[in-house]
């Protein structure tokens, strides 16, 4: 009997499968598939998509980053490194800056936590998810611009 049931289940989820598939064939216009890489001018990703942590820069070269070092914390696999420098202000006070701030792509799993723990708004996750390299040491980035600055507000 439960041999019977087994023949049953199986011919019905094949029918249910292959009635989708005939549904979609009959009515290809409406079709949900994405006609990748052909497509790649037009491809919209899902707005949650998470592909690649940026250090945001304005036109002016000017990043928000502290050197604060609450993303490092924040990451739960040490995928950031924030290299920092000493500077010396205006008023005679010598500040903390952000010298590099170091991200290994390779090894970051995508939790924006690095993201929300960011006192500054000065980290995004970008939507570019093209990134197959033949040497994984390029996938060691350094996310601050050449010479690039902090905000003069953040001084
Ligand atoms: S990106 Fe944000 S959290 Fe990370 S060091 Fe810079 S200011 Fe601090
Ligand atoms: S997204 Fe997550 S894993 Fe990747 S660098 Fe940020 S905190 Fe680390």
């Amino acid at each position: 009997m439960s041999y019977l049931k087994d023949i049953y289940r199986s011919m019905s989820s094949m029918l249910s499968g292959m009635q989708l598939t005939g549904h979609y064939f009959m009515n290809f216009r409406k079709a949900e598939t994405e006609q990748y890489p052909d497509n790649r001018l037009t491809l919209k990703m899902s707005p949650r998509f998470k592909g690649e942590l940026t250090l945001l820069h304005n036109v002016q070269n000017m990043h928000k980053c502290t050197g604060c070092s609450a993303c490092q914390l924040a990451c739960p696999n040490g995928s950031i490194t924030i290299l920092e420098k000493r500077e010396l202000t205006e008023d005679g006070k010598n500040k903390k800056r952000l010298q590099t701030f170091v991200w290994q792509h390779s090894m970051c799993t995508f939790c924006s936590l690095c993201v929300d723990s960011c006192p500054t708004g000065a980290l995004k996750m970008e939507q570019r998810f093209e990134f197959t390299v033949a040497d994984r040491k390029t996938l060691t980035k350094t996310l601050n611009k050449e010479g690039s600055q902090l905000a003069p507000d953040l001084r």
